[in-house]
């Protein structure tokens, strides 16, 4: 069945990565059969202009009917001013809880070519990918109650609350699993049992959970422990899961191993795998519209499509096989070109995009 996919393309760079991606999907559709119908529609600033709010009611109606969503990104200095209900940023919000997106996949991944890029020791990353499975709708960031009071001595205090209800915890680990399970088949499940009760129930639904997926390697380490072990060992790693805080901080960790924002693409998705697809960058207005940025994150966030909303992991692999290739072929963005490097080639955003296309029509 013909699968719909909505495109966002958003503000900032945006609209130029992910014209190079739609060159991509064009090309599985016209030379490999793939049975998409695209749809368009605004997000962010470019919806606030056009509409005054940056999730409007119409580009709500085309997500809900998506199989999959593809983001370029949002934001831009323009929009500094306006009030916070109003701001780019709050399209993304609205879409991921509208959307009940609770599950946020990060990939770390680093290609061999890119080794250099990484502030650590290339034998250290070169080659590394890991996923990271973040809970992004609950934890510390939504409990309840929250605030900041006066004390009977007046002095301030500052209270948040961290809360994970069973299902909550359910759900993720489930997603986590299924993750591990079209991978390497190991999970780490990161916590801090020794301190927090609510991490003790984490720890316990995880491993009730991991009864229903045998084959999946089921591993449990501390936070302090696991943040640690990025940097020391990142390659020990296949799917990491865990809660919203902890996971916000050890994907960006992750993520800065590979040195190179560019190239990494995201995922968020809801239980029954419908997706969220988007760069982990942001609208980068300091080079939007100069033909400069790099596409690549985008263009392997259609491959994190095809794998875990379109059920198509063979296209998703010739993708990735693409990408690759065009890196070995020593094409580079300004963004991870490395002046002086032998056999390499400083391309633009549709010179790279165009080789993307050209390898996979190879
Ligand atoms: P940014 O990620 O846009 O840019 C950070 C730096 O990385 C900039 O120097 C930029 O030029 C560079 N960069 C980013 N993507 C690149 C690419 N594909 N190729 C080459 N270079 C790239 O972060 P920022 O500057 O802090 O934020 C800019 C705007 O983006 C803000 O309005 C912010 O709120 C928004 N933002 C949006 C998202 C999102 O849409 N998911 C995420 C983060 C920030």
């Amino acid at each position: 069945m013909t699968k719909k996919i909505l495109i966002l393309a958003g503000d900032g760079i945006g609209k130029e990565i992910v014209a190079e991606a739609l060159k991509v999907i064009d090309t599985l559709k016209t030379d490999f059969a793939l049975d998409v119908e695209l749809t368009h529609g605004e997000i962010g600033g470019a919806a606030y202009d056009a509409d005054g709010h940056p999730y409007p009611p119409a580009t709500q109606a085309l997500a809900k009917e998506a199989d999959a969503i593809l983001l370029g990104a949002v934001g831009g200095y323009q929009y500094d001013d306006l009030p916070r209900d109003v701001r780019p940023e709050r399209g993304l919000l609205g879409i991921r809880a509208d959307l009940e997106l609770f599950s946020n996949l990060r990939p770390a991944i680093l290609n061999e070519e890119l080794a250099d890029a990484s502030s650590l020791k290339p034998e250290i990353v070169a080659g590394l990918d890991i996923m990271i499975v973040r809970e992004l709708t609950g934890g510390i960031y939504f409990g309840e109650p929250r605030g900041i009071r006066t004390l009977e001595n007046g002095e301030k205090q500052g209270y948040n609350t961290l809360v994970y209800k069973e299902s909550e915890i359910e759900r993720i680990a489930h997603s986590a699993f299924k993750i591990a399970m079209q991978r390497d088949k190991r999970l780490c499940s990161v916590g801090k049992a020794n301190v927090l009760e609510v991490m003790e129930l984490w720890h316990d639904v995880v491993e009730r959970v991991g009864k229903e997926y045998p084959e999946v390697e089921l591993s449990h380490m501390y936070v302090d422990n696991a943040a640690m072990q990025l940097v020391k060992e990142p390659k020990q790693f296949d799917v990491m899961v865990t809660g919203n805080m902890f996971g916000d901080i050890l994907s960006d960790a992750a993520a800065m191993l590979t040195g190179s924002i560019g190239m990494l693409p995201s995922a968020s998705l809801d239980k029954n795998g419908k997706g969220m697809y988007e760069p982990i960058h942001g609208s980068a207005p300091d080079i939007a519209g100069k033909n400069i940025a790099n596409p690549l994150a985008t263009i392997t966030s259609v491959s994190m499509m095809l794998r875990y909303s379109l059920d198509q992991a063979d296209l998703a692999q010739k993708i990735d096989d693409a990408v690759e290739s065009v890196l070995k072929q020593g094409l580079r963005t300004a963004d991870i070109y490395v002046e002086g490097q032998k056999s390499t080639t400083l391309v633009s955003t549709s010179e790279i995009g165009d080789a993307v296309v050209a390898s996979l029509k190879a």
